[in-house]
Formats: structure tokens, C-alpha cells, sequence
């Protein structure tokens, strides 16, 4: 079953062939529900219900893993703020400045969010990362100010 699914019933909404370097079976999926949705659903009854949607793409065994893994970064302490418990959506390219002020000069920001090309994708973070370090090294060779 190596490969991919996108399915529209049930939590899944993208579904990918995880398999190991060492050849040990997994499916992994992207969970299209929301925070909130989620948090009233529980860790338990989320997992059966994605459990039951893999058995309705690839059938009986696969409602029987030997181990399931619910990674919800929403709720993580150390990477998540009440503020990500709203659905945002994909981040979309835009012209505008995401530095104002006198910190426009001062602040290189190399996250893939502020690619012009693809942002939140890795290519945006390699686009991104390679403006900041551009602008730095331009600030770095540029005549140090009189004053
Ligand atoms: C589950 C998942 C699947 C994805 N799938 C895809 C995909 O298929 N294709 C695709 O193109 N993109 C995908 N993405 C998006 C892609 O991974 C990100 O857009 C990209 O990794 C962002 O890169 P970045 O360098 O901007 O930030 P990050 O990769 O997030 O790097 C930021 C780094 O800064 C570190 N950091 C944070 N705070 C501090 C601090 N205070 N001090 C020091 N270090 C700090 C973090 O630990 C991290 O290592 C996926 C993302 C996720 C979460």
C-alpha cells in the first residue's frame, strides 16, 4: 500500500506511507479537525475514529495496529499558545513588510512564513533563510553609520 490517500470521511484528511528505513509498516495522517474539536473528541475516541476510516481505505488489518501515535501540537506546552487553538489556514504569500519601524534595519526573519515564494513549505524556509542571511551579510559589508 505504499503511497498516498486524501479522503473527505473521516478525520484524515491526507494519508501517507510511513514505512522505515528498516521496512517496519506504519500509515501516517494529517487529522483535518480542529482544536477545539479535537480536545472535546479525545485522545481515545479520535484515534478509534481514524482507525476506523483506515480500515475503510485498506481494509480490516489495518484497524488493528501494534501501536497508534496522536501528536496533537496545539495542545504541546513548549511549542503551542491558547492563539493555535484557532485554525489559521496556510500561510499565503504577500508583499508587505512583516518588519516595521526601526526594527526594519535591525531584525533579519528567515521563517518559511515570510517567503515570498512558498510559505509554511520547506522551499519557503530554504527561500527565506537565504534572504535573512542576504540581508545580513548586506547590513554587515554596508559603511558603519557617522553618528
Ligand atoms: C507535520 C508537518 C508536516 C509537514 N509536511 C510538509 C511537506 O510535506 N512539505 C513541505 O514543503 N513542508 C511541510 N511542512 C512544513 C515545513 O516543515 C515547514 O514549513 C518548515 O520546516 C519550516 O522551516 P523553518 O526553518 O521556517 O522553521 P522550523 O523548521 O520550525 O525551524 C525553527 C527552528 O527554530 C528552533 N527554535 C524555536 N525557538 C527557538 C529559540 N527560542 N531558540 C533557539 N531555537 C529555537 C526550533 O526548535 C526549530 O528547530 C510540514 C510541517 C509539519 C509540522
Amino acid at each position: 500500500m505504499s503511497g498516498t490517500a486524501q479522503s473527505t470521511v473521516g478525520p484524515l484528511a491526507e494519508i501517507h506511507d510511513a514505512t522505515t528505513a528498516s521496512g517496519a509498516a506504519a500509515l501516517f495522517g494529517f487529522v483535518g479537525v480542529g482544536a477545539d474539536r479535537r480536545h472535546a473528541l479525545g485522545e481515545a475516541a479520535l484515534t478509534r475514529t481514524c482507525l476506523d476510516q483506515l480500515v475503510r481505505l485498506f481494509g480490516p488489518e489495518a484497524g488493528k495496529p501494534s501501536r497508534t501515535l496522536l501528536k496533537d501540537w496545539a495542545a504541546d506546552p513548549w511549542t503551542a499558545t491558547t492563539d493555535d487553538r484557532r485554525p489559521a489556514g496556510h500561510p499565503l504569500t504577500s508583499a508587505r513588510s512583516w518588519i516595521a519601524g526601526p526594527w526594519r534595519d535591525r531584525l533579519a526573519v528567515a521563517g518559511s512564513e515570510v517567503s515570498a515564494i512558498a510559505p509554511g513549505y520547506l522551499a519557503g524556509a530554504v527561500d527565506a533563510a537565504e534572504r535573512a542571511v542576504s540581508e545580513v551579510i548586506a547590513r554587515l559589508m554596508a559603511p558603519a553609520d557617522q553618528d
